[in-house]
């Protein structure tokens, strides 16, 4: 199942996409709830309560204005740097250049802003070259957790996700080497374009799935999620660990190599670039930077 968010006559919705991939149906919530998007949905199955009834009729995606998903997660949204090998690598002498000597015990975890995500087409503010010149893509794969729990173990975890979801960590490579936490550089506002919708697990196996990633048409960023240095129910029970998860909660799993900070000599983002992420399986999301 697709679940998306949107907006159709001035009204936001929940709705299902359709299996031909051409309409959504909404789903029965009332307005209020349905503003919160698929967490509305998300938190009503992890009460057990049934999926809500479709209503009215199923209208053409062309037709609608997809929001993200999840227009503003419940929390700050989990992310993890440094999870492909070759990104890890392109990146040693910059970013991760203090790493203790043996880095790939732990996973580095860092948190976006909820009022960062935008919407899967929505355009990116370049905040001006008095804040940062250096703006970046990273293409990652989301899970979305659906059953909460605290200290889940590899073994269980997978139960804990609904389903997935692409976002693109924009990051101000100046600002997040600056500080020592990175959360200042990954959470300007619009930094995370999210969506075009949730594919619940049942329909897609985000262990087994590829992530790309172009800019103005160059294909930039080409990973498979099996090569996660840490893989998905390691993180669920890495960040679990005495941190409870809530329904709906969002874990940006890392970007593969090819971000434009790993290239030489590096290549940041401009004022009209466009940069489209895809993963098999969810489809496609394309943001205008300005
Ligand atoms: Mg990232």
């Amino acid at each position: 199942m697709q679940l998306a968010a949107y907006l159709f006559d001035h009204r936001r919705f929940v709705g299902v996409v359709d299996s031909d991939g051409q309409h959504v149906t909404p789903l029965d919530l009332p307005q209020g709830v349905a503003a919160t998007g698929v967490l509305s949905v998300i938190e009503l199955l992890a009460k057990g309560a049934a999926l809500p009834v479709a209503s009215g009729q199923a209208v053409p995606l062309a037709s609608v204005q997809l929001l993200a998903p999840l227009p503003h997660p419940r929390r700050n949204l989990w992310c993890v740097g440094r999870n492909y090998h070759a990104h890890a690598k392109e990146l040693q002498t910059s970013v991760f250049k203090d790493n203790d000597a043996n880095p790939e015990s732990w996973p580095i975890v860092f948190t976006k802003v909820p009022e960062c995500v935008v919407g899967p087409y929505d355009q990116v503010t370049l905040p001006g070259a008095a804040i940062s010149e250096q703006i970046d893509y990273e293409a990652e794969l989301a899970v979305v957790i659906g059953k909460g729990g605290k200290n889940i173990s590899r073994a269980s975890a997978m139960d804990h996700v609904f389903g997935y979801t692409i976002v693109n960590d924009v990051t101000a490579r100046d600002v997040q080497m600056r500080h020592q936490q990175w959360d200042m550089g990954k959470s300007f506002d619009t930094f995370c374009p999210m969506g075009p919708w949730i594919v619940t697990a049942d329909q897609l196996d985000g262990t087994r799935t590829r992530v790309r990633c172009w800019v103005n048409g160059e294909l930039r960023q080409d990973g498979p999620t099996e090569n996660l240095i840490f893989e998905i129910p390691t993180l669920i029970e890495t960040i679990s660990r005495g941190i409870t998860l809530y329904p709906g909660d969002v874990i940006a799993t890392g970007t593969p190599a090819g971000v434009g900070l790993g290239m030489t000599p590096p290549r940041f983002l401009s004022s009209g670039d466009v940069v489209r992420v895809e993963i098999d399986g969810i489809g496609a999301i394309e943001n205008k930077f300005a």
